[in-house]
């Protein structure tokens, strides 16, 4: 498979640069040139298969070309080694928990896979400080603790992560500024998007680039987004089972847009959801743009679904690019195939709250702030005969105290997240200059 970038002007790359490099040269997304239907027999057989069955048939999909087929098994098994279940909430709406991995959040699944994936394109080189691959990764908190946990310890790779000074849980900071190795976390005096604008400027530096190997670790790379398409299939699989996949509305709580364009990858190669719907917090660039047909980035709010804090969405460009057929089609005629598949929802953190009270107080299911917008998006807008599943991103302890906050609760920390909290926080503390970030990384 070759990969294009999404502004035009780069060099097609085939599947390693274009997970090595992360971001094309012209700092435009990599797009796979194709993307093949998955055949009726597999969808036939779905709902027997089990997960990594299902997710191998995904992966091969994409990665069968490039990768040896015991290798790429290898790669999703063990990146798979937890479950991500579908749970009734209500008559109509099902919760797909993304939360079971390492890091509890929807991301660990990504972060393991191109962790792996990675190392199997350079095992072959020897490890030494001239090869060594930096992952330089942004977070508004759940990213950098799974990217952190799905590269730790891996051979010849180092992981720096930087994320915004005081503006992630301490439950979320601990799970990558604790585990020491080959992960370095750099505290930001700034918010998420300058932590994402000195990563983008890092790439483009030629100094930089001629001094370390860079590569990015957010859901830009290819190789961090296209597995969690995997979800999307099991989802259906799940739901088939049941007898309720016919019109199956799947709603994804979104930020940077990498987990919602899975799945409408996952749609492309013939997965039958009937539509999408994006759901935001106060950050409305996409709602916006499916009301308006533009698209209008602006800063970044803070809310208390703090990992969709994204002002100006990086997915947001293989999203137009996808239904747009790779620019063929006029923006107009592009705007109306988006708002024809995928509508959009936008809460406050007042709603936010009074979602998680009402779910919690009639059916007892606790939900996290980032899912409590995927609930409610799909109680506003399901129609009869519909039936609904959002993404529960996140286990609802990763926000503990707010979570115990707005329900009066007192939320169990789960074994694994509590281990966390017992290490000693490390980080390097720089401003949001470039320049210091560059003076740092020449140091190195
Ligand atoms: C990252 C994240 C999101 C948003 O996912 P995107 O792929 O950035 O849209 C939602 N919820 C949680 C808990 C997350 O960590």
């Amino acid at each position: 498979m070759k990969y294009y970038s999404t502004n035009g002007q780069a060099p097609i790359a085939d599947l390693q640069k274009a997970v090595v490099k992360g971001l094309a040269e012209d700092r435009g997304l990599y797009m796979p040139e194709e993307i093949y239907k998955l055949p009726k027999a597999f969808f036939g057989d779905i709902s027997t298969m089990k997960f990594q069955d299902i997710a191998y048939n995904v992966a091969s999909n994409f990665f069968g070309d490039d990768v040896d087929g015991d290798a790429l098994q290898d790669i999703v098994y063990d990146t798979l080694s937890f479950d991500c279940p579908v749970v009734k909430v209500t008559d109509n709406i099902y919760a797909l928990e993304l939360f079971h991995g390492p890091t509890l959040a929807f991301k660990d699944v990504g972060a393991r896979f191109m962790a792996r994936l990675l190392r199997y394109f350079t095992q072959n080189t020897q490890s030494t400080q001239n090869n060594l691959i930096n992952v330089l990764v942004a977070t508004s908190g759940d990213t950098g603790s799974a990217v952190a946990n799905g590269f730790l310890g891996v051979e010849g790779i180092h992981v720096y992560v930087l994320y915004p000074k005081g503006k992630v849980s301490p439950i979320q900071e601990c799970q990558f500024t604790t585990l020491g190795k080959n992960i370095t976390a750099i505290e930001v005096d700034g918010v998420f998007d300058d932590c994402q604008a000195l990563v983008k400027s890092a790439f483009m530096d030629e100094e930089l680039n001629q001094h370390m190997k860079l590569t990015s670790a957010n859901s830009i790379n290819v190789a961090r987004f296209l597995p969690q398409t995997f979800y999307y299939f099991n989802a259906y699989a799940r739901m088939k089972a049941l007898g309720l996949a016919d019109n199956l509305v799947m709603c994804v709580p979104s930020g940077n847009f990498g987990n919602i364009c899975s799945a409408l990858f996952g749609h492309e190669m013939g997965l039958p959801i009937k539509r999408f719907i994006a759901a935001n917090n106060a950050n409305d660039v996409f709602y916006n743009y499916l009301q308006t047909g533009k698209y209008e980035p602006k800063a970044s709010i803070q809310t208390l679904a703090n990992a969709m804090d994204v002002g100006d969405p990086s997915n947001f460009a293989r999203i137009l690019n996808l239904y747009s057929q790779n620019g063929a089609l006029t923006p107009e005629a592009t705007h109306h195939r988006i708002t024809n598949l995928i509508s959009g929802a936008t809460y406050s953190d007042e709603q936010i709250k009074e979602t998680m009270r009402q779910c919690y107080s009639e059916t007892s299911y606790v939900l996290d702030p980032h899912g409590a917008c995927g609930y409610r998006a799909l109680q506003e807008n399901l129609q009869p005969g519909e039936v609904g599943v959002f993404c529960e991103t996140a286990h609802p302890a990763k926000f503990k105290e707010k979570v115990d906050d707005i329900l009066g609760i007192d939320i169990e920390i789960p074994a694994r997240l509590r281990a966390f909290m017992e290490g000693e926080k490390q980080s390097v503390e720089l401003s949001k200059d470039f320049a210091d970030f560059k003076a740092y990384l020449m140091r190195q």
